[in-house]
Order: C-alpha cells, then sequence, then structure tokens
C-alpha cells in the first residue's frame, strides 16, 4: 500500500519509520528537496497547492495525509485527505476553532470583547505556530479581522491528549503529557498519568476530545491541547488534526506509538493498543545536538535525529527516556 503525505518534515519521516514494518511505502510532497522525510520514501519537491504535484501525490496512492495543518485546505480536498479537510479548516483558523470548541461545550480563554484582564494575548487568527504571531497587549486593540485578542488562562499546567480513531469509529486515547514551553516552543513532555487519575482529569479531557471526533467525523491522529486551571477544570487552547510533538513519547513509551495508529486509522486496519507505562519523558533538541555519545550514556534514553541543519530555534531531534531508574531527565537536563 502507498500513503501520500503532504508535507515531508520530520513527522512525516516519522510516520514512515512506524509505516514501513506494516508493509506500507511513502511520497511525501514538500516545498525543500532536503525535507527529513526524503530519506524514508518518494518525494517530490514543490509547493503544497502545485495542482500537478498533488495529482502524482495522489496518483496510486491508497490513502493521502497530511503531517502539519497549514496545508491548503482546497489541497487536502484535491486528494481527498484523510483525516477530512474539515478539520483542517478549523484548525487552521483560531477563531473558527475557538467557536467549533464553544459549540460543543469544550471550555476555552475568553476572547474579543469578553477579554477582561490585560496584558491580554493577540494572535494571529491563521498560520501561527510555536508562539509566533502572538503577543502580549496592554490595551484592547482596535478591531482587526485578522486577530484575535485572547485573555490569558491562569493555568497551573498545561497538558495534550493524543486521540486516535478508526475508520469504524473504534476510538483510543493515550495518557494526559503535561507539556513545558520555552519561548512558546516545546520544550518537553511529561507522562502525568498517575497524578491525572487522582484529579479525574484524564477522563474529562477524553469527553472533549471525543466530542471534537464525533463533530468533525475523524479518522486518524488528533491532538488537543489544554490548560489546566486548579485541580479538576479544563480549558482548550488549540486541537491539531495530525500526528503532535507531544505524542512523540509514544514511540518507545507506548504499545502503539501515535505514527502507527494514525496509519492504521487511515489505511483501515484494526487500533493497537495505547497501554503506556507511567514514567515517560520527552525533550526536545532545539537548535543543537549534544554529543550523541553522552546521550546515550543515559540508562533509558532514545534518540531521534530529523537530519536537519541546526539554526537556532529549529527542532532538530528529540530525546525519549524510559524508567526506570527514574534519574535519566536530569541527566539529560544537563547536556542541554
Ligand atoms: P499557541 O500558539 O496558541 O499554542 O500558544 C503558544 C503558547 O503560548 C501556549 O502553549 C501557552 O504557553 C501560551 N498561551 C497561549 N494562549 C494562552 C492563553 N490564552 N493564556 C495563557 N497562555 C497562553
Amino acid at each position: 500500500m502507498i500513503v501520500g503525505v503532504i508535507g515531508g518534515g520530520q513527522l512525516g519521516r516519522m510516520l514512515a519509520l512506524a509505516g514501513i514494518p506494516l508493509g506500507l511505502s511513502f511520497r511525501f510532497l514538500d516545498p525543500s528537496p532536503d525535507a527529513p522525510a526524503g530519506e524514508v520514501g518518494e518525494l517530490l519537491v514543490g509547493d503544497y497547492d502545485d495542482p500537478e504535484l498533488l495529482d502524482r501525490l495522489a496518483d496510486g496512492a491508497d490513502v493521502v495525509t497530511y503531517e502539519f495543518e497549514n496545508v491548503p485546505v482546497e489541497a487536502a480536498r484535491r486528494v481527498g485527505a484523510i483525516p477530512d479537510a474539515r478539520a483542517l479548516e478549523a484548525a487552521q483558523d483560531r477563531l473558527v476553532e475557538k467557536q467549533l470548541f464553544r459549540r460543543l461545550g469544550i471550555p476555552t480563554a475568553r476572547i474579543d470583547d469578553e477579554v477582561e484582564t490585560f496584558p491580554a494575548i493577540l494572535k494571529t487568527r491563521r498560520l501561527g505556530y510555536d508562539g509566533k504571531g502572538q503577543r502580549l497587549v496592554e490595551t484592547r486593540p482596535g478591531s482587526d479581522p485578522g486577530h484575535v485578542l485572547e485573555e490569558r488562562v491562569p493555568f497551573q499546567r498545561e497538558l495534550s491528549l493524543l486521540a486516535v480513531r478508526g475508520r469504524d469509529g473504534d476510538t483510543r486515547f493515550w495518557p494526559l503529557v503535561e507539556n513545558v514551553h520555552e519561548e512558546g516552543i516545546l520544550f518537553s513532555s511529561d507522562l502525568a498519568s498517575m497524578r491525572e487519575e487522582e484529579y479525574g482529569l484524564q477522563g474529562l479531557a477524553e469527553q472533549y476530545a471525543t466530542r471534537l471526533l464525533d463533530e468533525l467525523g475523524y479518522i486518524g491522529v488528533l491532538a488537543l491541547e489544554l490548560f489546566q486551571v486548579g485541580d479538576a477544570a479544563l480549558v482548550a487552547n488549540e486541537f491539531a488534526p495530525r500526528v503532535h510533538n507531544t505524542g512523540h513519547w509514544t514511540i518507545e513509551g507506548s504499545a502503539t506509538s501515535q505514527f502507527e495508529n494514525h496509519l492504521r486509522a487511515i489505511v483501515g486496519l484494526p487500533l493497537g493498543s495505547t497501554d503506556s507505562p507511567s514514567y515517560c519523558w520527552m525533550v526536545n533538541l532545539i537548535g543543537r545536538v549534544p554529543p550523541v555519545e553522552q546521550i546515550l550514556s543515559i540508562p533509558g534514553a532514545h534518540l531521534h535525529l530529523y537530519g536537519k541543519e541546526p539554526r537556532p530555534g529549529r527542532k532538530l531531534g528529540h530525546v525519549t527516556i524510559l524508567g526506570p531508574p527514574w534519574d535519566g531527565e536530569g541527566q539529560m537536563l544537563a547536556l542541554l
């Protein structure tokens, strides 16, 4: 079976690394001839909205998916991508996304006229990622249809829930993870399932995600980013209709990784178990990679390099540490 993927970044590369053992082969479309996925599949180089290349991507492919959410909706429609372009449409516009959450009874930050407390965050509605396209403002700006004003949520922690839904509606969830961001970029994800059980947040997060999956008739992996407010409340920040950086720990940390289950879902295979251990920590390698020997000398450490040229702020790889022992996190932090 051939899987076409719009985008050839590290997510595409990790999809192929999970799918090749299942007998799948991969074809990617990416504007960069050096795209990380080029090492693990056929790479078509060009724009995401080039009709001829999109047709080549889909030609003979059993299914086409995408690995980032700024794919033009028309491109996703043209190739009949899964997840459905409807999910992309909602995820690409922060206002539409928040309105969808609210319609489904999923709490969000106060926005626009509802904002009472400043400083607040002014975000571009479209094309914002990794903290780009947003800034703090001290006063209410003039009305601007290209932006959404958001009140700051006084969160205890940032969490995310990874979910997967198969073609037959079978739905699985991985345990909530706690995420730490630095300058808007994900720094680390920490599997926090034991604490979540105490708070009952896992069940609440699953309820919210289920509403979203049902509403969108969703197939594949979806990531829901949440703020934990107090001990028992969750506020949705955004969702990503794709495999997600906060789910990279599942490669070693779960019985079935997010990449494998996304592929199983979109090609119509049975989903795999999402059973996971209680300790698992993932850290991104941003801008520079510490010496490989030192990383791999940490017990329980697994290294993933994406084959990208180092550049400040660029995600070059990640390290996942499983325990026991439980002290790998400190050793890894000392290398960064
Ligand atoms: P985003 O691009 O929406 O994912 O935002 C990037 C990061 O900015 C989030 O992971 C949070 O750390 C922070 N952030 C975004 N929106 C809010 C908010 N309404 N209140 C507090 N922090 C926020």
